[in-house]
């Protein structure tokens, strides 16, 4: 699903930016977007891209509620396409019971993601760039006034700047990082082809990315071959900082991905789930993505992108290359480059943390208020959960920031209000 919000949610980013950076934002996620597309379309990139806007889908009353809240930030930010629906519209669109009432986003839409990544590639390589894949780099060591990148396999090679963009796995190259990010794993279904009557069942026919208002969401998309991709927030983080492939598979997400799409979508309950995997995604304390320099200036890195990296890698791209080239440029003042995010604890203090954290944050989507941990980080302004119900109010009386100027958002994708 590919999104034109740069932060997680243009509430988030007023609540760490402030009112006049958060409208900037929306302008530069737009225009991102649009970019993209351009590009894609320009250079023949072919990837199952669909212009099907999304749907923000309320579960609960408070859901319903935060729906209208996020309408008016849209319109105060001044962003076009955004409209209510109701119960009974949004199901006529899609057909859950669980349903009601949605926001409609017309930007944005799906593309497959694979077919991106080998449609840049392959770009790239026609641009005269050398692609070295399956050369896992090891080290980066000075020398002289160059770094030297050494592979596992003993090769090496010498820059006069290294772009490093390993997202979660950037510890393993550049430790001191770590303390910025957790590396989290998000898990996803993807069914077998459905029949006919199947999605008679469900509807979907204009095919819309959708989310839910919870803090761990769903989020799911048709694909191009027929299929429906099921996904959940719920990242799990596998301490101490663990990003391997012993953690690609999760049986227990598994589990309650399939219970949450039969109730879900009771009438197309019998839906076999023909693929299941997980992935490394890299979460900060604010849910946005940071810069910085490493080797006196010879080396810039970029991450944080979280589950939005399809359209906030492509904005990473052009701070990077600034940073990179020491050219100046607008996009290096956005606070997010400035900024860097609240720190997180280290170990063992940090999985306490992340484990506690991501407790309280499902009593709240079971419909508990958030508890005194939550409303004191949210004091601190490493808020989870007055983002949206509130806060934003508060904040927009303000123009902008609250408390310290701290961040929020810990373990989900988006630090969301509550859920069922
Ligand atoms: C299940 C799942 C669903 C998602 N859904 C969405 C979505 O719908 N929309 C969206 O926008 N985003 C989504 N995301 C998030 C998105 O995939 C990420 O934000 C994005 O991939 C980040 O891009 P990146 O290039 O920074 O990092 P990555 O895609 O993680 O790439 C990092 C690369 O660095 C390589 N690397 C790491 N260490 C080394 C080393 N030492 N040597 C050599 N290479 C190394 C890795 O092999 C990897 O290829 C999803 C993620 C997951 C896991």
């Amino acid at each position: 699903m590919l999104s034109e919000t740069v932060d997680h949610s243009h509430a988030l980013a007023i609540q760490h930016f402030g009112m006049d950076e958060a409208r900037r934002l929306a302008r530069v996620g737009e225009a991102n977007v649009a970019e993209m597309l351009a590009f894609l379309a320009e250079r023949g990139i072919a990837c199952e891209w669909e212009p099907t806007g999304r749907l923000m889908v309320a579960l609960t009353d408070g859901h319903v509620e935060e729906c209208h809240r996020n309408l008016a930030i849209a319109q105060e930010l001044g962003i076009t396409g955004w409209r209510y629906l109701s119960a009974d519209e949004v199901r006529a669109e899609v057909h859950s019971p669980l349903y009601r009432g949605a926001l409609a986003v017309s930007r944005g839409g799906i593309c497959n993601p694979a077919r991106l990544t080998d449609g840049l590639r392959a770009e790239a390589v026609r641009q005269g760039v050398r692609v070295y894949e399956r050369s896992v780099v090891r080290a980066i060591e000075e020398e002289g006034r160059q770094l030297r990148v050494r592979s596992a396999a003993g090769g090496s090679l010498v820059a006069g700047h290294v772009v490093l963009a390993t997202s979660a796995y950037t510890h393993h190259l550049l430790p001191r990082v770590l303390r910025r990010f957790i590396p989290l794993y998000d898990y996803i279904m993807v069914s077998e082809p459905l029949s006919a009557a199947q999605w008679q069942a469900i509807g979907w026919q204009k095919r819309q990315g959708i989310t839910d208002g919870r803090t761990f969401f769903n989020y799911y998309r048709p694909t191009a071959d027929g299929r429906v991709l099921w996904g959940t927030s719920e990242a799990a983080y596998h301490g101490p900082n663990r990003v391997d492939p012993a953690c690609d598979h999760s049986p227990g997400h598994y589990a309650s991905l399939e219970a949450g799409w039969k109730r879900h979508f009771p009438d197309a309950a019998d839906l076999r789930w023909e693929y299941r995997w997980g992935g490394a995604i890299c979460s900060t304390t604010r849910l946005t993505p940071f810069f910085g320099r490493a080797f006196e200036n010879r080396l810039s890195y970029g991450l944080g992108f979280t589950g939005h990296g399809l359209g906030s890698t492509r904005i990473a791209g052009r701070i990077l290359a600034h940073m990179a080239l020491n050219r100046p440029g607008d996009v290096l003042s956005l606070p997010l480059v400035t900024q860097p995010p609240f720190p997180y604890p280290p170990e063992p203090l940090r999985g306490w943390a992340v484990n506690a954290v991501t407790r309280a944050l499902r009593q709240v989507d079971e419909g508990r208020p958030p508890n005194l941990m939550l409303r004191a980080l949210d004091r601190l302004g490493i808020g989870f959960v007055g983002w949206a119900r509130g806060f934003t109010a508060e904040t927009q009386r303000r123009g902008g920031r609250r408390g310290p100027a701290r961040h929020s958002g810990a373990v989900s994708r988006r630090a969301r209000r509550p859920g069922v």
